[in-house]
């Protein structure tokens, strides 16, 4: 159990916690395998007896000492790293459906939730509702069927930026007996954690913010160790009936409160894969020791971004939750006091076409398929994340054709904003 610190002092803190005469900073624990003296030893970690390392796989020290720190960030009591975000959101899901199940997801997604969520899971026969995230309670109960496993939803929606109402969304989730798991990758712990409004489970695409530096892909799931399992013991058998896979363990009743991420290590890490690299690990946590610093810094030059943009006479429309005049600005003022993100979402007059030149005269700001890194960048969804998408596919995910995705980086503002007024002049 981490020290009750503050969030500043965990993102430094938290994690590796060394002991006498080993390395103060974390170490890369770039090894596949561990030893042991008697074939005995190892045979009980196979068992799950006792804790330990035998096959990165499965877990490693330096792994472990991230997904440690990120749920201390986050509040819940265990996490798992993966090897992006889509693995995640996958195994997230995955962990408590399977073949039959059916799942209800906000319709503002990240592009490849969405096609996660709507084509893949539905060829592995699990089904999935879309529902839209300012619903109300009632519009939302009726999109549960009596084979809902689970609700999805974003806290702030990539490229959207919608603000989920995170206790609405819990609130009907309970009501229907299922754990609501959110994609936190935008706020980030430092702005918004889930779990004190009622989020069960958090996800994570470890590969924004939390890096922060464009350098590694990774993932997180976060577990709060609130949702009641065994109160549902039917609906999710996989944690409350025995896995033959493990000589018949019942992880709720050998795990407790640890059972849902027990599962996802014993059993989806080691059937799927999809661990992070140690090296990788190492690198998150290098941004994890700086991400009470940078998401502040994120949030203040955005919001100045914004309000240049929402000033300019070319600009159509701006979306971002800081403007006093955005739909969801009370929504973020109560979950996100502290700022929202970096993100900014605009449109240009004149449309699609002008908004693909306006970012091919950009010049600090790069045209990169990323977001929420130190680096200033753009994005076209409807041209490259959600190109798989139709017009009417994209209206319903809230991706309107002409969005651009600004992800204000870190550098003076007064920089960013120059390079899209010179943009801007010459379109
Ligand atoms: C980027 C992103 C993902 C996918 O993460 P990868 O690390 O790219 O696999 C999932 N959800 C959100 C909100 C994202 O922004």
């Amino acid at each position: 159990m981490e020290e009750n610190y503050q969030i500043e002092t965990k993102c430094i803190q938290s994690g590796w916690k060394p002991t006498k005469g080993e390395p103060r900073v974390l170490p890369i624990y770039q090894s596949t395998t561990f030893k042991y003296d008697t074939s005995d030893q190892m045979g009980r970690l196979f068992d799950l007896e006792e804790a330990g390392y035998f096959y990165t796989r499965l877990q490693n020290p330096t792994n472990d000492a991230v997904a440690a720190k990120i749920a201390d960030l986050e509040g819940g009591i265990a996490a798992m790293l993966t090897s992006s975000g889509q693995a995640a959101n996958y195994f997230a899901v995955f962990n408590i459906c399977e073949a039959g199940d059916h799942i209800v997801a906000s319709s503002s997604l990240y592009g490849g939730t969405f096609n996660l969520l709507g084509t893949t899971l539905k060829k592995q026969g699990i089904s999935c509702t879309f529902v839209d995230p300012d619903a109300s309670e009632e519009e939302l109960s009726a999109a549960f069927l009596p084979n809902t496993k689970a609700v999805i939803a974003e806290t702030l929606s990539n490229p959207s930026l919608v603000v989920l109402d995170i206790e609405k969304f819990a609130h009907v989730a309970h009501a229907h007996g299922v754990p609501l798991i959110v994609d936190n990758t935008f706020a980030t712990p430092i702005n918004c954690r889930p779990f004190e409004w009622g989020a069960d489970i958090v996800t994570h695409s470890t590969t924004k913010y939390m890096d922060g530096h464009a350098m590694a892909v990774g993932g997180c799931i976060v577990d709060s160790g609130n949702f009641d399992w065994e109160k549902y013991k039917d609906k999710y058998p996989g944690l409350t009936q025995p896995d033959e896979s493990y000589h018949g363990i019942i992880y709720t009743q050998k795990f407790g409160k640890l059972a849902y991420i027990e599962k996802a290590t014993a059993q989806l890490m080691r059937d799927l894969g999809s661990i992070p690299s140690p090296m990788n690990s190492f690198l998150l946590n290098v941004g994890l020791e700086t991400l009470h610093l940078r998401v502040p810094r994120h949030c203040e030059n955005a919001q100045k971004v914004a309000e240049y943009l929402n000033a300019n006479d070319k600009v159509a429309w701006v979306d971002y939750p800081g403007l006093r005049d955005n739909k969801y600005h009370a929504l973020a003022e109560k979950y996100m006091p502290n700022g929202t993100c970096g993100v900014i979402a605009f449109g240009l007059k004149g449309g699609r076409e002008v908004s693909v030149s306006f970012m091919d005269h950009l010049k600090l700001a790069a045209i990169v398929t990323h977001v929420a890194d130190s680096r200033t960048c753009v994005l076209h969804p409807a041209s490259h994340t959600h190109r798989q998408m139709t017009d009417e596919q994209l209206i319903e995910a809230g991706v309107a054709p002409d969005l651009i995705r600004l992800s204000v980086g870190t550098e003076n503002v007064k920089d960013i904003i120059a390079d899209l007024e010179q943009a801007l002049e010459n379109v």
